[in-house]
């Protein structure tokens, strides 16, 4: 099988929000890891406001407006995603407590000091951990909390070519503790960080995946462009079958102090 190994930036942005539009998620993750993360968090309340970086179309918005209080903001920098999280929060009647805004992670459209919580799942990395963090820290209240999912190496030494592949892809990947002292260095309290079980990238993410190409392929059929971007999740999920011992996500939640 042949191997682009290309970035996902190099693919055309429609059809890479179309094939994920047409999924449930556009990360890994779970509605059960979104609930053990928020037990982390303390003193949220109906007046408590939240925003969600990066939402995509919106799985885990909905999770975190189904087991927490306030008023959530949900961005990301795709009109077609927030047109498919706005349908999802009418189905569930959600439109009071979920907002969908079209906007940037590193332009963000709060006050300063204003939010309880800042929730970003699988997303950070568009604008880098560490800027991220730093950056968005402002718009948080103190005692407001961070919590965001983050491609971590498990072990301090991996084999070639995953190393190779994350580096390529993103370098800023690294170890948990390097990742818990990044947290301490950007001004928050490291409050927790827990590994993604598998079944948050199987399950979750890459079986749905594997019905949606289908499709996807049948509709595109003369596109080479939509081709190579099936060869590349197909690719990047052999990957992670093969080396799941070494790297993942991790949730990490820090507190501003
Ligand atoms: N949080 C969702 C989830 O876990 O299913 C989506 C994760 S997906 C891997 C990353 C998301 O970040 C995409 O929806 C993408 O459109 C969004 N994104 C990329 N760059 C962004 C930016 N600068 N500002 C806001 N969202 C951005």
């Amino acid at each position: 099988m042949s191997n682009d190994n290309k970035s996902i930036h190099e693919f055309d942005i429609n059809l890479i929000c179309e094939y994920f539009s047409g999924v449930e998620r556009q990360g890994p993750g779970s509605a059960e890891m979104t609930v053990k993360a928020l037990s982390f968090t303390e003193n949220l309340n109906n007046e408590s406001l939240i925003a969600d970086l990066g939402c995509g179309t919106g799985s885990q918005t909905i999770t975190l407006a189904q087991n927490a209080p306030g008023q959530i903001t949900a961005i990301d920098l795709f009109p077609a995603f927030i047109e498919r999280l706005n349908l999802n929060v009418n189905k569930l009647n959600l439109q009071d407590r979920i907002q969908g805004v079209v906007g940037s992670m590193d332009n963000l459209p709060f006050q300063e000091a204003s939010l309880d919580l800042i929730w970003s799942e699988g997303a950070i990395y568009n604008i880098g951990f560490e800027k991220g963090l730093k950056y968005w820290k402002k718009f948080l209240k103190t005692g407001g909390y961070v919590a965001v999912t983050e491609a971590s190496w498990f072990t301090g030494n991996r084999p070639a070519e995953i190393e190779k592949f994350w580096m390529d892809a993103y370098p800023e990947i690294d170890t948990i503790p390097n990742k818990v002292a990044c947290i301490q260095e950007s001004g928050y309290i490291p409050v927790a960080a827990f590994i993604l079980p598998e079944y948050c990238w199987t399950k979750n993410f890459y079986v749905p995946q594997a019905a949606a190409q289908k499709d996807f392929l049948e509709k595109y059929k003369d596109n080479a462009m939509a081709a190579s971007l099936i060869r590349n999740e197909m690719h990047e999920a052999r990957l992670y079958d093969k080396y799941k011992a070494f790297y993942g996500y991790v949730f990490y939640i820090g507190k501003k102090i």
